[in-house]
């Protein structure tokens, strides 16, 4: 399912209505969408920014001397600022984006992280919060 970030939305979209499931504080439809476009926004500037620092980090660990110390040093921040993105999608706190300053045994920290709506906190398995309804993060 495809969704322009930049077209106005519309009042009468059904489109997702098929994957949420019953439950007592449902959200409402546009609220639905809000988040959804939001939680594709920061998955989408979390990998901007994260792919990118990570491969610095890489190529300034491999180089030798001040240069590559301060290649590695961006590639650290870039990667510090892309999972507090991440952590922020996946409903935990943006302090988590400090597990970069551990490299790729942060990032998998984070990625065992049990997942929690970006919405109500609440643990979530599947496409949609069983708690709210709001879509879940990837
Ligand atoms: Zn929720």
């Amino acid at each position: 399912m495809t969704h322009d970030p930049y077209a106005p939305p519309k009042s009468d979209s059904r489109d997702a209505a098929g994957l949420r499931q019953p439950a007592a504080l449902q959200i409402s439809e546009a609220e639905y969408e809000r988040i959804k476009r939001r939680l594709k926004e920061m998955n989408r500037n979390s990998l901007a920014l994260g792919g990118p620092g990570l491969a610095l980090q890489i190529v300034g660990n491999a180089m030798q001397g001040v240069t590559g110390g301060l290649i590695s040093l961006v590639g650290i921040g870039l990667l510090v600022a892309g999972l507090s993105i991440y952590a922020r999608m996946r409903g935990h706190s943006p302090w988590f984006g400090a597990l970069g300053l551990l490299s790729c045994i942060g990032m998998l920290i984070l990625l065992v992280l049990p997942k929690r709506c970006f919405n109500c906190q609440a643990k979530t398995k599947g496409a949609t919060c069983a708690a709210c309804g709001a879509p879940a993060p990837q």
